[in-house]
């Protein structure tokens, strides 16, 4: 059994930490005949501070969603582990860990049910968890909901009769309510309308800042990410290519990738998928990725090892790449 932490190592300890993190499909099989794996997430290090928000970038099928379905114990991996406050979560029963790990996901209308008023619908993670007396809840919910700006009067009012970012707000005070302390953020402001998309993202950075909250950011919006991201995972086909301070990757990226997906990833409208990034093909078939760097098929500055070899991961201080271009660069 894990001995419970004081204050003192629990503060220094990362909020989230993914070790060796791998999942596979089979895909295509049958009885008789094996199917071909895919490599969804492939052998993610990751480590999170208390109070950090990270943003996790990249084209769809990079692996970003599998990744955190499986932070939130929704998969299983093939390998690896994934700890929260330096536990195991394999072995962190399903409500524990929902107390302490919480999704937001883009369309808060498809989330909420939408035959439950506001006030039910912020109380059942209450009633599931078994918290409180009754009145302890309506003064929970009481709460949360001025603290997300909900005026208390719409705890009567169904979805329905909702705005898109009263509706967020909504399920980011049932996230909350049950005071977890990671959230993880899937594009949770691209459905909503220009105008509301700041109100939210303020709404977050306050939250952050009064429950002192990690954040995983997923987005494909550049704009989220300056604004919400410490800190900027770049992923592409299960592996994080890049990894540094936001301001550094969003500023000037040093992988090839990175700098195709972050230059073209200024679409007007985050619900199109990225762009054509300008690259010499289009996105490899995952059941049969390329040999070396499964980027070189797309990469300008591919060279003949890059075709064979995996690039090394390099580190420098807070900064991870992995390309066989750029180890001297980093470290000169
Ligand atoms: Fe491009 Fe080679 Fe770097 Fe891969 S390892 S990103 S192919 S330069």
């Amino acid at each position: 059994m894990t001995a419970p932490l004081n204050h003192d190592n629990r503060a220094l300890q990362p909020a989230l930490e993914v070790c060796g993190l791998s999942r596979s499909f089979s895909v295509g099989g049958g009885l008789l005949r094996q199917g071909k794996i895919l490599r969804a997430v492939d052998d993610i290090n990751l480590s999170v501070r208390r109070g950090e928000s990270l943003g996790i970038v990249g084209e769809s099928g990079s692996g970003k969603t599998t990744l955190s379905r499986m932070m939130l114990g929704l998969m299983k991996p093939t390998n690896g582990v994934i700890k929260i406050d330096g536990r195991n979560i394999a072995n962190i029963d399903r409500l524990e860990l929902a107390r302490k790990i919480q999704p937001i996901f883009q369309d808060p209308y498809s989330s909420l049910n939408p035959r439950k008023t506001i006030g039910q619908i912020i109380r059942l993670p209450l009633e599931a968890h078994g918290i409180g007396t009754s009145k302890d809840r309506d003064e929970a919910i009481e709460q949360i909901m001025e603290q997300v700006g909900l005026p208390l009067r719409l705890q009567h009012s169904y979805p329905s009769q909702l705005s898109g970012g009263q509706r967020q707000r909504v399920a980011i005070a049932r996230a909350l309510v049950v005071k977890p302390e990671i959230l993880i953020c899937d594009e949770p402001t691209s459905a909503l309308d220009v105008s509301v998309q700041a109100q939210i993202l303020n709404l977050l950075t306050d939250l952050r800042a009064a429950f002192n909250l990690t954040y995983i950011f997923i987005t494909h919006d550049l704009g989220v990410l300056d604004y919400m991201a410490d800190r900027v995972a770049v992923m592409y086909m299960g592996r994080i290519v890049e990894l540094g301070p936001a301001r550094k990757i969003l500023a000037a990226p040093d992988h090839p990738y990175a700098q195709a997906l972050l230059s073209s990833i200024l679409t007007p409208d985050p619900h199109l998928d990225l762009p054509d990034l300008s690259l010499a093909q289009g996105f490899p078939d995952p059941l049969n990725p390329p040999t070396g760097c499964s980027f070189h098929p797309r990469c300008a500055k591919a060279r003949d090892i890059c075709c064979t070899k995996p690039p090394p991961v390099t580190r420098a201080q807070d900064h991870l790449i992995e390309c066989h271009l750029h180890p001297l660069e980093l470290h000169p």
